[in-house]
């Protein structure tokens, strides 16, 4: 059974605000505070600016 991890929960290095954000981005994702960028897209996987404070599963199986 594998259990997926679809969301982040993401510490901005600038400025320590919290934000939850897809663990795949399709876009740049920026802090909502200082406006730092947080994550941005890197062939089919994600950079990660900030500290990954928690990962976030979601127990549905869609697929
Ligand atoms: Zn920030």
């Amino acid at each position: 059974m594998t259990e997926k991890k679809k969301f982040v929960r993401i510490k901005c290095s600038d400025c320590e605000n919290e934000q939850i954000t897809f663990r795949h981005v399709s876009s740049k994702v920026e802090c909502m505070v200082c406006g730092a960028p947080l994550a941005e897209p890197t062939g089919g996987y994600s950079e990660f600016n900030g500290e990954i404070v928690e990962e976030l599963g979601v127990s549905e199986e869609g697929e």
